[in-house]
């Protein structure tokens, strides 16, 4: 059985748009469906706006979803609240873009990891201290920095407090929201890798969130595109970045750089922005940028489909690109 599965997902926040005017809903998540294994590192891509951050505050259950179901293993998540969330909090958990800003200035390291363990777990005062030490040790810092503040460190030993204040509570799942995207580059491979041994060590899935393919693609055992609020493609990563199958993950894929010149791909351009969540394009959401499409990518919806094992791809044209 998966870790967590997702089916039919949808966000829709309702827009005012004057006291005459026809309600509209900005439509962030839109029937979004996949599963999660122990063990995995799941990359989410696609460009800003496409409901990467709604979707994982769903998942997280910081919001209600308009409807659709989340379950971790047998436990249904959508309709739980009170002290049964409380208690579920435990088992999921974030580590955010933004080390500093995730931690209060004012605490020591001691003090941000112990208000986790109080909140979650029983230990007394000397458990608690043994744990500290030991999830400092896990990350690859010095137990006895404990007693200092976040600005005594570096941004990327800041991100490493924020994974041991995700691990304190011994978590099922993390989401990783673009985790190495401000850190300098010698550091963001540091982390990757200290992510990638932790999971080796513990068995936690990772829903891991970023706009740089290339990272994901190092990190990631399956990917998943999304754009407008829907999953465009989704496969295992190394045959998604060698071989896409839909148009917006072959232009995402387009403006990689790569250094070895058998790998490069001719750079496709998309045209315009991505449009607005408020007011959709009919059919398949992509059709006003992609350069494939034909009069029936505006008129209907192409269903995600698994169009190879283990491949799945929303696109009326698959077969044919
Ligand atoms: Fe392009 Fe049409 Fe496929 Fe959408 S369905 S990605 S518009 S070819």
């Amino acid at each position: 059985m998966p870790l967590l599965t997702v089916q039919h997902l949808k966000k829709y926040y309702p827009v005012s748009r004057g006291l005459f005017a026809r309600p509209a809903q900005v439509r962030a998540v839109d029937d979004v469906s996949f599963s999660l294994n122990s063990g995995e590192t799941l990359g989410l891509v696609g460009e800003s706006g496409c409901g990467k951050s709604t979707l994982s505050r769903l998942l997280l259950r910081l919001e209600d979803p308009t409807s659709g179901s989340i379950q971790m293993e047998d436990l249904e998540l959508t309709g739980i609240k009170g002290e049964a969330l409380r208690r579920m909090r435990g088992s999921f958990q974030m580590i955010f873009q933004d080390p500093y800003g995730s931690l209060n200035p004012r605490m020591s390291i001691f003090s941000v990891l112990e208000e986790a363990l109080k909140l979650h777990t029983s230990l007394d005062a000397a458990g608690r201290d043994a744990r500290i030490r030991e999830l400092l040790k896990m990350v690859g810092l010095n137990p006895d920095y404990a007693r200092r503040h976040p600005h005594q460190f570096s941004g990327g030993q800041r991100q490493r407090i924020g994974i041991a204040r995700a691990l304190a509570v011994n978590p099922k799942f993390i989401i990783a929201d673009e985790p190495v995207s401000a850190l300098d580059v010698s550091v963001q491979a540091q982390i990757v890798n200290l992510l990638q041994d932790i999971q080796r060590e513990t068995g936690i899935a990772f829903l891991f969130i970023a706009h740089d393919l290339a990272v994901v693609e190092h990190i990631c055992h399956r990917i998943m595109v999304m754009y407008l609020g829907r999953l465009m493609e989704s496969a295992p990563a190394d045959a998604l970045c060698s071989d896409p199958l839909h148009p917006y993950t072959k232009a995402l894929l387009s403006g990689v750089p790569q250094i070895d010149p058998s790998k490069r791909r001719r750079r496709i351009i998309l045209k315009g922005d991505v449009p607005s969540p408020l007011n959709p394009p009919s059919g398949c959401r992509f059709h006003t940028r992609c350069p494939f499409a034909v009069p029936r990518c505006a008129e209907e919806i192409p269903e995600f489909r698994e169009v190879r094992p283990g491949r799945f791809c929303a696109c009326h044209l698959v077969e044919k690109i």
